[in-house]
């Protein structure tokens, strides 16, 4: 548990890394991505790497880099009525280059808006075809634009042969075997989604590099889909070898925690996330494993199948400001981050518990009543004696402890929480019975 000097600290440094973020124009590629892990590097050694555009990623290819500079629509009198310089989801992402004059008929179809939240800009892309838009409120749609209305529209964007930027962090720990956390960072000003992962993210991180860990972390700051993919091309071995992870996104918002299930709901990445939930007391909805969602779609493709969870706060489709401009900082707090933080770095402790264990003698039984552990008529010996510390938990535990079952598979097994198992565990070791595989 950190005090409340250090967690006051944390939360204020979430709030400058939000604030230092929100602003950049982020997409699937650009500068705007460079200047973002740029800024991250101040706070975790982050990597960064650059997928060439053209390459053949699986059945995809990386685009040609975008990157925008300005674009507005001007009325006839001269006036600016809509400005990119005043929010960056004012322009469709990936927009080509455009500078010409329309009337309305020309112009209408080009104008995305929300009827049902009148003062929203909503944020859309067109990663795939090329096209240009804009997108504004429907408050503004309806106090500037107007059928006999003639329009000046410019987006000075640019396309070019650059590269697709990624950041990674491998943070080793005593096993090889690998955990991944994966967030994206390719959404423009939008705060919930998915900044607020791309934070939280970032501090895990550094919790992570500051203790000493059982397992090894690969941390990776992507582009949503394609830059997944990228990386799972780029990385397809490695990759095949995780087992499991987490996919960080919306983690930030006003509402209620939940959490994304990994495709096998029986996965102990999902047991470690409920209970991590129940330690800390916070009730939580649960979400079964969809194929809608975010990168998990790549990573539990069947030819990965990396069971990867998301804990979240206002997860993404379930609350309204959903990819519109009122997603922004006052959405989205950096308390509620903090809050997240905290059960995602006890998630993170209880996979660092999922050790293998094996029998310092692989041989026959052990004979408890040397060690002291088998049960006396009229009670046993262990403090719990008759729960856990019962005879039958003692012989199956140890029946099941071969150095390549996971304390968390024994769990499974055994019908008992992991976290119940370890007093055991720790019990066995210090008798000389067991040792770390
Ligand atoms: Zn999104």
């Amino acid at each position: 548990m950190k005090n409340k000097a250090v967690t006051d600290q944390i939360i204020k440094e979430i709030d400058g890394c939000l604030r230092r973020l929100f602003p950049i124009c982020r997409s699937i590629t650009g500068n705007g991505n460079r200047e973002t892990l740029r800024a991250l590097q101040e706070i975790i050694p982050l990597k960064i790497l650059e997928y060439p555009s053209g390459r053949h990623v699986y059945d995809w290819v990386i685009p040609r880099e975008w990157n925008i500079r300005d674009a507005w629509i001007k009325n006839t009198r001269g006036e600016k009525i809509v400005d990119f310089q005043k929010s960056n989801l004012h322009v469709v992402s990936y927009s080509s280059p455009v500078y010409q004059k329309l009337s309305f008929e020309e112009l209408k179809g080009r104008l995305y808006y929300r009827e049902d939240l009148p003062a929203a800009i909503p944020y859309r892309t067109s990663y795939y075809k090329e096209d240009w838009g804009f997108c504004l409120s429907y408050e503004d749609y309806q106090k500037y634009f107007n059928e006999n209305g003639e329009y000046e529209v410019f987006i000075d964007s640019e396309f070019s042969d650059g590269s697709l930027t990624v950041g990674e962090l491998l943070i080793p720990g005593k096993s090889a075997r690998e955990y991944l956390i994966s967030t994206y960072f390719c959404h423009p000003s939008l705060a919930n989604d998915n900044l607020s992962g791309v934070v939280l993210t970032a501090f895990l991180a550094r919790e992570l590099l500051k203790q000493k860990n059982n397992f090894s972390y690969r941390i990776v700051f992507i582009p949503e889909t394609i830059g997944a993919i990228a990386y799972c091309a780029e990385n397809e071995d490695i990759m095949k070898s995780i087992d499991c992870g987490f996919v960080v996104t919306c983690v930030g918002g006003p509402g209620k925690f939940g959490y994304k299930q990994s495709l096998d709901p029986g996965h102990y990445i999902n047991k470690a996330v409920e209970s991590a939930f129940r330690e800390v007391g916070e009730d939580f909805i649960c979400y079964p494993f969809d194929i809608h969602g975010s990168d998990e779609r790549q990573y539990s493709s069947p030819g990965f199948r990396i069971n990867t969870a998301s804990i979240c706060r206002d997860k993404y489709y379930e609350y309204d400001y959903y990819h519109t401009s009122l997603d922004n900082l006052a959405f989205v707090s950096e308390r509620h981050i903090d809050s997240t933080l905290s059960i995602y770095s006890r998630a993170v402790e209880i996979l660092e518990q999922n050790v293998f264990y094996e029998r310092t003698n692989p041989f026959c039984e052990v004979m408890l009543s040397k060690h002291d552990l088998y049960p006396k008529t009229g009670g046993g010996l262990l403090p719990n004696a008759g729960g856990l510390g019962s005879l039958d938990n003692i012989l199956w535990f140890l029946f099941l402890c071969d150095g390549k079952t996971s304390l968390s598979e024994i769990a499974c097994k055994m019908n008992v929480e992991m976290e119940t198992l370890v007093p055991l565990t720790d019990l066995f070791v210090e008798k000389g019975i067991i040792r770390q595989a």
